[in-house]
């Protein structure tokens, strides 16, 4: 899960970022409401974590351009104490959710829990599965029966965008950006490394589920081979 975290007081910018890194969540960092509309459109992102009082533009203008412009990503807003009508304002511009400052890290990581179970293809307790894998996103965790094998934070990314896209292919661009992100200097042969990496974890729990390659296009998972017959 890939979420973008708008914050400009250090302090809880920097503790935030901790708390979702240690929580193998994978977030970009931006510190003004500017940055963060430019970084909210792109649209990569499947949280946004949107503090109200911000430089240059303010969270609510920034929710209420990222909706015009039909950005749908759950947004969860920080409100400063004292301004309860920020929360009125910020569910009425389209946030999912509010945090009042200071929350506990435990909230946030429940709040985020609770929106990752929104999205239809998760099954119970946040796991995804396609064919005969299951991948927990939060224990980076990948299994096949009863065998299993813990992945890296990039590589479970990457293999949850795969999943996520299952009806089609997924080209290095888009992989690059949902996982890399933009501040990087990541190529296409990260991409490649990576890919091949998860197939040799796939290999290594005995999933007959692949990643194919297409030539010129990208990646796209493949369901067990042997067709018809395989029952
Ligand atoms: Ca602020």
């Amino acid at each position: 899960m890939k979420i973008l975290l708008v914050e400009d007081e250090k302090y809880t910018e920097k503790a935030l970022a901790e708390i979702l890194k240690k929580n193998h969540y994978d977030a970009d960092v931006v510190f003004d409401g500017e940055d963060g509309l430019a970084y909210g459109l792109t649209g990569v992102y499947d949280v946004i974590i949107l503090d109200i009082m911000l430089p240059k533009k303010d969270g609510l203008s920034v929710l209420r351009e990222l909706r015009g412009s039909r950005i749908g990503a759950p947004v969860i807003l920080l409100t400063a104490k004292g301004e309860p009508e920020d929360k009125v304002k910020g569910l009425d511009a389209g946030a999912d959710d509010y945090l009042s400052k200071p929350f506990h890290s435990a909230k946030l990581l429940a709040r985020l829990r609770a929106l990752q179970r929104r999205k239809p293809e998760l099954l119970g307790g946040g796991v995804l599965s396609f064919d005969d894998i299951s991948l927990s996103p939060h224990t980076l965790i990948l299994s096949c029966g009863g065998r299993e094998t813990k992945l890296k934070p990039k590589e479970a990314r990457l293999l949850e965008l795969l999943i996520d896209r299952r009806n089609s292919v997924v080209s290095k661009n888009t992989i690059l950006e949902k996982v890399w992100g933009f501040d990087t200097e990541a190529e296409d042969n990260h991409v490649e490394t990576h890919i091949s990496r998860l197939r040799k974890a796939l290999e290594s729990i005995g999933a007959k589920t692949a990643i194919r390659t297409i030539r010129g296009e990208g990646y796209a998972l493949a369901e067990r081979s042997g067709g018809h017959g395989d029952v």
